[in-house]
C-alpha cells in the first residue's frame, strides 16, 4: 500500500469546491505517453492550473498501470522543477469498472479513482460505488461515479445510444453512495465522431456540421437539486476543424469529425460543472503535427524530430482549454 500522498499528488476535494464556488473548471486530460504527460505538465506549470492526468483502460493497457504511476510521481516533480513550488495535480482512473481496479489504482497511489457503473441497474450502480467509496474514503481517495449513458466510443466504453441523467436520481445517488463527484450525461460523447450528421445541421457557408446545444435544462435542474455539488462531463473535446483539416490535408482520412463547441463548454464550466475530460483533442492535435512534420521532411526518421512538434502543439491545446475555456488558470490553491 502507497498512499498519493508520499507522491506529492493531491485529490480532487479542495480544488472541485474552489472550482465550483469560482465558476471554472479543472482539466482532465488523459495520457499515454511521455510526450503527453510533459505537455500537460508544461501548460499546467505556465498557466499555473490545477490538472487531473488521468488513465483510462486503454491506457493502462497500452502503458502499464505502474509505468503510469511513475510517470505521475515523474510530474509532480517535473512541475517543481519547471518552478512550481505547490503543484497540484491528480492521479486519476477514468472508467474502472469494478471494484477490484479500483482498489488496485488506490493501493498504487491513485489519489481519485472513477466507478463506472452507469451501465448497471440502478441499485446495482449504487451498491458499486457505495463499495468502493467505503474503501477509497480510508485512504482519502476521492470517487466520481457516474449516472445516465454517454454515447461514442472510448477505449472499451462503447455505448450506441445516450440515456441523459434523470435529475429526479441524483440527490438518492449522490446521498447513498457518498460519492465525491458525479459524472452526467447531458448530451457530451466520447470519441472524434460525437454526432452523427443526421442529428447536425449543416453551415452552408463552409459545409461543415454544426452539432446540437448540450441539454443545459438538465444540468440546472440537477445543479438546483444538489447545490454546490461538483458535476463532470466526459467526452468533451471540441474536435478543432483546423486539426482535422491538417489530418486530412496530410494523407488522412476523419470526415465529418465533430466535437463539443467550446461556447457551450465555457457556459458549463461556469456552472457546478467542475471537472471536464478532453483526451480526443489530444490525440488530434498529435496527429496533426505529426503527419505534417512527416509530410514536410521525408527525410526524418528520428521519432524525436516528429514527437518534439507533437509535443509542443499538445501543449498549445491544452493551454488553450485552460485559458480560454475552462478559466482553471491562477488557480493553485497555494501559490
Ligand atoms: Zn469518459
Amino acid at each position: 500500500m502507497l498512499s498519493y500522498k508520499e507522491l506529492g499528488l493531491v485529490n480532487t476535494r479542495a480544488m472541485f469546491a474552489a472550482a465550483v464556488k469560482g465558476g471554472y473548471a479543472i482539466p482532465a486530460f488523459n495520457f499515454n505517453t511521455m510526450e503527453q504527460m510533459q505537455a500537460i505538465v508544461m501548460a499546467a506549470v505556465e498557466t499555473k492550473s490545477p490538472v487531473i492526468m488521468q488513465v483510462s483502460k486503454g491506457a493502462r493497457n497500452y502503458a502499464n498501470a505502474t509505468i503510469l504511476r511513475y510517470m505521475a510521481q515523474g510530474a509532480v516533480e517535473y512541475a517543481k522543477e519547471l518552478g512550481c513550488a505547490y503543484p497540484e495535480i491528480v492521479l486519476h482512473l477514468d472508467h474502472g469498472d469494478s471494484f477490484e481496479i479500483c482498489k488496485e489504482c488506490i493501493d498504487m497511489g491513485f489519489s481519485s479513482v472513477m466507478i463506472d457503473g452507469s451501465s448497471l441497474p440502478y441499485e446495482e450502480n449504487i451498491a458499486l460505488t457505495r463499495k468502493v467509496v467505503e474503501y477509497a474514503h480510508k485512504h482519502d481517495v476521492t470517487v466520481e461515479a457516474e449516472l445516465g449513458v454517454l454515447a461514442g466510443v472510448e477505449d472499451d466504453v462503447v455505448s450506441e445510444v445516450s440515456h441523459y441523467t434523470k435529475p429526479e436520481e441524483v440527490i438518492d445517488f449522490a446521498t447513498r453512495t457518498g460519492c465525491d463527484s458525479l459524472a452526467i450525461s447531458i448530451g457530451t460523447s466520447h470519441g472524434a465522431y460525437k454526432f452523427k450528421p443526421e442529428q447536425c445541421t449543416r453551415d452552408p457557408k463552409t459545409g461543415k456540421l454544426v452539432p446540437p446545444p448540450l441539454a443545459f435544462d438538465i444540468l440546472y435542474e440537477i445543479e438546483k437539486k444538489l447545490p454546490g455539488f461538483p458535476i463532470v462531463l466526459h467526452g468533451s473535446s471540441s474536435v478543432p476543424q483546423e486539426e482535422v483539416d491538417i489530418i486530412n490535408t496530410y494523407g488522412g482520412n476523419l470526415p465529418d469529425a465533430i466535437g463539443i463547441p467550446e461556447e457551450q463548454l465555457r457556459k458549463a464550466a461556469k456552472s457546478a460543472v467542475c471537472k471536464i475530460n478532453i483526451d480526443s483533442d489530444s490525440r488530434l492535435a498529435m496527429t496533426s503535427a505529426i503527419r505534417k512534420h512527416l509530410a514536410e521532411n521525408p527525410g526524418h526518421f528520428d521519432p524525436r524530430q516528429y514527437l518534439k512538434p507533437a509535443r509542443d502543439n499538445m501543449k498549445k491545446m491544452y493551454i488553450h482549454k485552460i485559458v480560454n475555456v475552462l478559466g482553471s488558470n491562477n488557480k493553485l490553491l497555494k501559490q
